[in-house]
């Protein structure tokens, strides 16, 4: 139900929930298919669109169903690339922010989970406010569908990387990805599709379990079990032993590659110590790190290094037979980065 107008909404629907519904209005089956495609393929926003219904079909449903739309606050445009991050308006008057790439290859959005986080790592803007709400599915995919709207352009690479934990809103997130995936819709390739988690054991069982062949990101930051709890509290409840446990399982079941993000903390988390625990950690798993260089967040100031650290922290995990790629970054010039999306819009009217 839409919180405002207490109306269905009709994009938060899957199609088996869509056919359910017209066959309880006595209409034919088919009928869920057309509006289905219609809602992930022509990106509608409004019943009187739906072109293949007559009129008076449009009007009846329009009765007491609708559409959950987003409007867009502000949009900046990096300076630097195509980048280009979206402070989206909730009907709730929340904001949320997503964040569109380009790269050669494809099309990217990374996109929000929630409203503000609990997750509570010390480096992260999007915790600073606190956590409000989750997302719903329908806000979940309107963020893809306002931007290709607003662009005109499609949407190829999805990156659940925004703000909020994509596990601590499970259900809808599965929800959403079957949705945006489904072969009668948008039709997202489900290997363009990455969660990222703080490392909540119970969401990788889960999705261990769903044999969704989604990519899973975790962010690890720390491979000592006391210094990662120091900088994420997460940790605490999702200590390291276990996690990796999770991941062998995950595995041993869903065969996949799993990356692991690392906000290299120069100093901190970068020294022949913490290269051995990375590679213990990833011993027996099919591990890919991507390092991270951190972004400035005004909460967390810290020594960023010199324009060595990376390099020699990433030769120092080759010659411990690791695979590593360093994160580039992208819109920089309008907080568009990793780890610096909040929902405080106060933060851009200054
Ligand atoms: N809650 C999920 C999704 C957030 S993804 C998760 O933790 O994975 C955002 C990624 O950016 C995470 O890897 C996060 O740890 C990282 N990040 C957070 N703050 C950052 C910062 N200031 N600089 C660089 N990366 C940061």
């Amino acid at each position: 139900m839409c919180a405002m107008s207490n109306k269905l909404e009709l994009n938060g629907m899957t199609l088996q929930e869509l056919e359910n519904l017209f066959l309880s209005l006595d209409e034919k089956k088919f009928r869920a298919k057309q509006l289905f495609g219609f809602i992930h393929k022509n990106l509608v926003t409004n019943l009187q669109d739906v072109t293949v219904f007559s009129k008076e079909l449009r009007e009846s449903l329009a009765q007491f169903a609708d559409f959950y739309t987003l409007e867009i606050e502000k949009r900046l445009d990096s300076k630097l690339d195509a980048t280009k991050k979206y402070l989206l308006r909730l009907k709730d008057g929340n904001i949320i922010e997503a964040v569109y790439m380009e790269s050669y290859a494809n099309n990217t959005i990374c996109i929000s989970t929630q409203v503000g986080c609990r997750m509570g790592c010390e480096f992260c803007a999007s915790t600073k406010n606190g956590f409000i709400r989750n997302l719903s599915v329908a806000e979940l995919l309107e963020q893809i569908y306002t931007v290709e709207r607003d662009l005109d352009k499609r949407i190829d690479n999805i990156v659940l990387m925004g703000i909020g934990e994509p596990f601590d809103n499970y259900t809808n997130v599965m929800k959403f990805i079957r949705l945006i995936n489904h072969e009668d819709g948008h039709n997202t390739g489900i290997r363009n599709i990455t969660v990222s988690t703080s490392g909540i054991i119970s969401g990788i069982k889960k999705l261990t379990d769903s044999k969704l062949q989604v990519n899973l990101a975790i962010s690890l930051h720390n491979p000592i079990q006391e210094e990662r709890e120091q900088i994420m509290p997460i940790a605490k409840a999702n200590p390291l032993s276990e996690l990796r446990e999770a991941l062998k399982e995950y595995q041993r079941t869903l065969n996949r590659r799993i990356s692991f993000e690392y906000v290299v903390l120069p100093g901190e988390n970068d020294s022949m110590e913490h290269v051995k625990g990375i590679r213990n950690l990833a011993q027996g798993l099919d591990v890919h790190l991507n390092l991270i260089p951190l972004n400035p967040i005004a909460e967390y100031q810290r020594a960023r290094g010199d324009e060595r650290s990376i390099p020699t922290f990433k030769e120092k995990l080759e010659r411990f037979g690791l695979a590593v790629t360093v994160r580039r970054k992208q819109g920089i010039d309008i907080e568009a980065a990793c780890g610096q999306l909040r929902n405080k819009y106060e933060a851009y009217t200054r």
